[in-house]
């Protein structure tokens, strides 16, 4: 699949409106598009195997979106190819009073990807140029810069610019998925919460709070994108009425990135292929020659 259309390098002339939330690319509906799932998740499966052994690659994978964008169920069901050892999802939600009480990148340094490893973000450090900035819940005094520039949120921009260019120069590869849903798709999803009983425990008052903000969230996100996507670290702009459709691609956008790293098995030198030859006759000869029950001294 062809990815260019949604991945935005640089933000500079990035308008959201010209995203389609219900774009299908070329499939003509859902069970077009199950095969090629399963494909890409036995495809990733490998990768990650190779990924985990390779061990000088780390991938940050971030979810961000509106409530019922579907970022659960992506996560549920591309990740569900990965091995679990290796694979860790971190939620991030309001700040504790400690974390409030630290520079705001603070809480994600302790969850960021070892090498050889796969961390999801289900939301991250975005939410503090989105949701604080649509809420404005910044104390006043956060909201003059140290640095002198004028806007915070341009200085923010600028400051997970740093970090992404930083993790990704040391191995730490970062793609970032905006599940991209319109507000009609949401309104029906968050009806379904309440009308169909197997998904009350799903809805929370908050959530229709929020969209009343949708506007602002838009507006918001557009700017967010602008500022912060870039070659190195490019956002995705993950059409989301169908589910379906957004998962077959979260999980295309993953395959390629790890094809595109030069992974391999690490090789095993001579010294340890000649200490392999010794182990195999100890372990054939075990017991052998040994009086109580084959215990190796
Ligand atoms: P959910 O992901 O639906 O469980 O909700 C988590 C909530 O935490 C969302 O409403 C987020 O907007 C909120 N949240 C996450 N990070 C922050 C943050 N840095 N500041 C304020 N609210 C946040
Ligand atoms: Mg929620």
């Amino acid at each position: 699949m062809d990815l260019a259309k949604y991945r935005v390098t640089d933000g500079k002339d990035f308008k959201l409106k010209q995203h389609d939330t219900n774009d299908r690319g070329t499939y003509s509906g859902k069970k077009e598009a199950i095969e090629p799932l399963a494909a890409n998740l036995e495809l990733l499966q490998e990768l990650q195997d190779k990924l985990y052994a390779h061990n000088q690659y780390g991938v940050l994978v971030i979810l961000q979106a509106m409530d019922a964008a579907g970022k659960d169920g992506a996560i549920k069901h591309v990740m569900s190819g990965f091995n679990p050892q290796g694979v860790l999802v971190k939620a991030f939600k309001t700040p504790s009073v400690e974390e409030l009480d630290h520079d705001y990148l603070w809480r994600s340094f302790p969850w960021l990807p070892a090498y050889g490893n796969i961390t999801i973000f289900n939301r991250s450090y975005y939410e503090d140029v989105l949701v604080v900035k649509v809420h404005n819940l910044l104390p006043a005094a956060k909201q003059t810069t140290s640095d002198g520039s004028p806007d915070i949120w341009k200085l923010r921009y600028r400051q997970i610019r740093d970090l992404e260019r930083y993790l990704t120069e040391n191995g730490i590869i970062v793609v970032k998925l905006f599940l991209n849903i319109s507000r009609d798709e949401q309104g029906e999803r968050l009806l379904a919460r309440i009308d169909e009983p197997d998904k009350n425990w799903k809805f929370s008052a908050a959530d229709v709070h929020e969209r009343q903000f949708w506007d602002d969230y838009m507006d918001t996100y557009e700017e967010m994108i602008q500022g912060t996507a870039t070659e190195m670290a490019p956002w995705y702009i993950i059409p989301a009425d169908r589910k379906w459709f957004s998962r077959l691609l979260i999980s295309e956008i993953l395959v390629q990135t790890l094809q595109k790293l030069p992974l391999a098995y690490p090789e095993v030198t001579d010294e340890a292929r000649a200490a392999m030859v010794t182990y195999r006759k100890m372990l054939l000869e075990e017991g052998k020659d040994l009086p109580s029950g084959g215990v190796l001294q």
